[in-house]
């Protein structure tokens, strides 16, 4: 398979942490980075980013929640670009974070967070997914959804936090797996991916590794994916994950 991040590539929630770290070290190589996010009018970063390569970034605002927003984000890619090789469904929420526990979840909670990180990532595919075939027409296509190992139900041992948050990536798995069994014949490899315990709002500043070392990770493992990787559960440094 030919290199992905060399393509047209969509990232979602850029404006910040991973998403926008993927911007940047996707600036130079891609032909075309459309980086979303919710309120671009408040994305300082992403801007000073799209104008030092104004030839490759293009922001767009988009509200993964929002469907109108998606298949207008969907019909702009078409008319501008006319397929997409490489998307990339990092935006998330952590739910309640550690208040979220057996005695505190509540039900908002829970369908707002299975909304972000489960439902909209599906639906994002969804829409895209005849621009991604003509990608994959060109040799190369994937989506990556960024997930955790938090959603790992192998790995989930005992009373636990952040209850909504597991639960919608463990949802996302799933979704991931069936994505990729529905894409593969047309050539969309589609792979779940943990990016390890990152340093980011969502992460916090303990966390082990810089956005920059998870993002290199990520991108070497995208740039070698091949057509028998669909449906796998990644991690950032190549490696599987139980399910
Ligand atoms: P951040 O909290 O730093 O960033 C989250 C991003 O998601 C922001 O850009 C945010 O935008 C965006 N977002 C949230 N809701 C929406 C929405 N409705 N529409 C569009 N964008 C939205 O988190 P990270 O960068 O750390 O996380 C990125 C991904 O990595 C997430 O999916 C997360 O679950 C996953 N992950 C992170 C880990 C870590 O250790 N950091 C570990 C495992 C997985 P806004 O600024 O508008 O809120």
């Amino acid at each position: 398979m030919a290199d992905p991040t060399k393509g047209v590539i969509l990232i979602t929630g850029s404006n910040r942490g991973i998403g926008l770290e993927m911007v940047r070290q996707l600036a130079s190589s891609a032909a075309t980075v459309i980086a979303t996010c919710r309120r671009p009018d408040e994305a300082d970063d992403l801007h000073e980013l799209a104008d030092a390569h104004t030839d490759t970034v293009d922001v767009l605002q988009l509200d993964v929640t929002d469907p109108d927003a998606i298949s207008g984000a969907r019909s702009m890619v078409e008319e501008r670009y006319g397929a997409l090789n490489l998307l990339i469904n990092n935006a998330g929420v952590n739910g309640g974070g550690t208040a979220d526990t057996f005695d505190h979840v509540d039900m908002e909670t829970l369908m707002h967070t299975f909304q972000v990180n489960a439902a909209a990532p599906h639906i994002m595919t969804r829409a895209f997914a005849s621009l991604l075939k003509a990608g994959a027409a060109d040799g190369n296509s994937a989506v990556v959804n960024i997930t955790s190992q938090l959603g790992s139900i192998t790995n989930t041992k005992g009373r636990g936090t952040w209850q909504s948050y597991k639960a919608s990536k463990a949802a996302l798995n799933m979704l991931s797996r069936l994505e990729a069994h529905e894409l593969r014949a047309d050539g969309v490899v589609v792979v779940a991916m943990h990016p390890g315990w990152v340093q980011t709002d969502m992460g916090g500043s303990n966390a082990r590794l810089t956005p920059e070392a998870s993002v290199s990770g990520i991108l070497d493992v995208v740039r070698s994916l091949s057509p028998d990787d669909a449906g796998r559960f990644l991690t950032h440094d190549g490696s599987e994950l139980p399910w």
